[in-house]
């Protein structure tokens, strides 16, 4: 007897279609495309049908097979099967435990993404060899320099001015992982900063602009370097590629599925930081500023700006990110 279906290669959920030859007794033979595994009965995992689930052979290394139509394999393992694992039947029909059991794949794989992924991008960033930040830092620069930034048209008396006081201010912040290195860039789109893996801070001339007092300004290169202190660009990263790892092991690794949920945590875990590194990064900043400047007023005023130039939609990506501006003004006061 020949029963067609499909079979899953080992630790993959793809489908691949297969024939499952048992017209010899004592012994199976799968086709799928070139692959062709011979087994004897005894070696193989025959798991009978349970409930809507279809019975299944599993093969020593990993091959799986399930039938297309299901009854011809259930009539071949009703033959073939010696004692029907009982309990684990009883199990798998008994909805409380079906409930409790996907209810804990939710929670399990929840707390995964919420704590364990971001704890573990945390630890691997602090793992990454210098050169890893420092490479992407610059990458990333250039390519911004390329497509989207023009360079700054501030005085170059002016850029060094707050290259210097921010050099005098460096002196009291706590040690970082890269040395700091301000930049000016000038970009349309309203006034912005931002720090790369590398320890850069890209500061807007729209963003000097904008700022009436050197402390206002200092703020928000503060809340740069909080990024910074936290390694947070690295750790979003490294959390992007967790995301699509995860994603490409739990799905299987070649259908389209996998391609689909792969962008999707990419994108997700891409667009802008997380409202905790939001959050550190403010704390680092206010901290900084009532250590150096004795209040965090001139921040407060630099968010109610942002707020009055970019309206509730279209803030920096930075600011948009969560904990509502608002809240973050409350928070410092
Ligand atoms: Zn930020």
């Amino acid at each position: 007897m020949i029963i067609k279906g499909f079979c899953h290669p080992p630790l993959s959920s793809e489908r691949r279609e297969a024939e499952l030859d048992c017209s010899q007794t004592g012994q199976v033979t799968l086709r799928c495309g070139e692959h062709v595994i011979m087994a004897s009965v005894a070696e193989l995992q025959i798991s009978p049908p349970l409930g809507a689930l279809p019975a299944s052979i599993g093969f020593a290394d990993g091959w799986q097979f399930k039938a297309g139509l299901d009854y011809e394999l259930a009539e071949w393992v009703r033959h073939n099967t010696i004692q029907p694992q009982r309990w684990v039947h009883r199990l798998e029909r008994n909805w409380l435990a079906i409930v409790a059991s996907v209810a804990l794949v939710v929670v399990l794989g929840l707390s995964v993404y919420r704590y364990g992924i971001p704890a573990a991008s945390h630890a691997l960033t602090r793992l990454l060899p210098q050169a890893v930040p420092v490479y992407l830092g610059e990458h990333v620069l250039e390519t911004l320099d390329e497509h989207m930034l023009s360079p700054s048209q501030l005085e170059a008396q002016e850029q060094w001015q707050i290259q210097d006081r921010f050099a005098l201010l460096q002196d009291n912040l706590p040690p970082l992982p890269f040395e700091l290195n301000i930049v000016f860039r000038s970009w349309p789109h309203g006034p912005n900063a931002f720090a790369l893996s590398d320890g850069t801070v890209v500061v807007l001339d729209s963003l000097v602009e904008m700022a009436t007092t050197p402390a206002e300004l200092d703020s928000i290169l503060l809340h740069e370097v909080g990024h910074v202190y936290h390694q947070h660009v690295m750790e979003s990263v490294v959390q992007s590629a967790l995301i699509s790892v995860a994603a490409a092991l739990i799905v299987g690794d070649s259908s389209g599925m996998a391609d689909m949920l792969t962008s999707t945590g990419v994108f997700v875990a891409s667009s802008g930081y997380s409202r905790d590194a939001e959050r550190e990064a403010d704390q680092f900043a206010a901290e900084q500023m009532l250590k150096n400047y004795g209040t965090t007023e001139p921040m407060a005023a630099m968010f109610n700006r942002f707020m009055e130039h970019y309206g509730d939609s279209e803030l920096p990506e930075w600011l948009q990110s969560h904990p509502e501006l608002e809240q973050r003004i409350q928070a410092l006061k």
